[in-house]
């Protein structure tokens, strides 16, 4: 039997476009968030991030579905409109891809470069080159590894660390998924104790992307921004560390790659994220655009843009555009369309 979510995904692609978006005039612009554009499995995404890859078919058919019902807007352009206070041009869109991954540089500039479409590459300094892994693709990797080996003995030993290191949960699985940018070390102990090695995963798969694939990118005239430097979860890190995060990384990457704009993408979300970083972040190191995940919401910050999940699988792309609109358009009768932040 279909579920709800079939119907509703069903019902909208029964609606036309250009009446729902007119509805919804002052939200014009549409950003697609992408991680992965591969055909191949990636262990590192699979057990957190489980729509997080798309293969270049589908991504090439998402982009012809924008291409129909929206019209590309390159960064510069787009800053102008933030900057002059002018409304963006409805029914614009720009694609971003977060993580920096390999897969995704192979395959997706091609696709937007033939297509006249511009993007923003958020990438992680840490791990450019494949000098370490983020935490979380620690996690996905480690739940594989565990599941391959099917040993009793050895997640009796997981669960052992679990509880030494104070990570209480009903079992390993949501034990692993638990650890955080703060207690990342707890992925090392485990590793260490069933003698699994991180650094010949970075080795042989080398997730993300490498100097010359970065500067490739930002040669063809793609963006690149700041995503932060260890893709910590923000709401679990004090102010201090918010805001070096996310300069270290777009310092990293006017030194290296010579960017000299500015922007950055929240890593995970940035519900809960108060005010209180984004005046230190206009205090101390300015950034042009800041985009979040709240889907077309607007934001009481003025700079902040928000951003769709593209690399769902729940519907075709003009659904989802038309599902998002129809969303958008009920926060507005409920007053929930502006993302609200406390102070501190
Ligand atoms: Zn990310």
């Amino acid at each position: 039997m279909p579920s709800k979510k079939q119907y509703f995904f069903k019902a909208c692609s029964w609606l036309p476009f250009t009446p729902l978006a007119a509805l919804n005039k002052q939200h014009s612009l549409f950003v697609p968030i992408y991680h992965a554009i591969t055909e191949e499995r990636l262990i590192h995404l699979e057990h957190i991030l489980p729509y997080g890859s798309k293969n270049s078919r589908q991504f090439e058919q998402d982009m012809d579905l924008l291409l129909k019902n929206l019209k590309p807007i390159s960064y510069d352009d787009l800053l102008a409109c933030y900057r002059e206070n002018k409304p963006v041009p409805p029914k614009s869109f720009i694609i971003t891809f977060d993580d920096g991954l390999r897969q995704t540089y192979e395959n997706a500039p091609e696709i937007m470069l033939r297509k006249g479409i511009p993007a923003i590459f958020y990438l992680n300094t840490a791990v450019i080159d494949n000098k370490a892994l983020l935490h979380r693709y620690k996690a996905s990797i480690l739940l594989e590894y565990i599941k391959l080996q099917n040993s009793e003995s050895l997640i009796k030993k997981v669960q052992e660390i679990l509880i030494e290191n104070n990570i209480i949960q009903p079992d390993y699985y949501k034990g692993i998924k638990s650890i955080n940018y703060k207690n990342r070390q707890v992925y090392d102990i485990i590793a260490h104790a069933i003698e699994y090695s991180f650094e010949a995963y970075l080795k042989q798969h080398k997730p993300y992307m490498n100097t010359t694939q970065v500067q490739d990118l930002k040669n063809k005239g793609f963006i690149l921004g700041s995503h932060s430097e260890w893709h910590p979860e923000y709401w679990n890190i004090d102010t201090d560390e918010q805001v070096h995060q996310t300069e270290s990384a777009m310092q990293y990457l006017k030194e290296h790659f010579n960017e000299t704009h500015r922007t950055f993408s929240f890593p995970f979300t940035d519900i809960k994220t108060p005010m209180r970083f984004f005046n230190e972040l206009k205090k101390t190191a300015p950034f042009e655009l800041l985009f979040g995940s709240q889907k077309l919401k607007k934001d009481m910050v003025p700079n902040m843009v928000h951003r769709f999940d593209g690399d769902n699988n729940l519907s075709d792309m003009q659904t989802y555009l038309k599902a998002l609109l129809v969303f958008q358009t009920i926060n507005k009768i409920r007053g929930r369309s502006i993302v609200q932040r406390k102070l501190s």
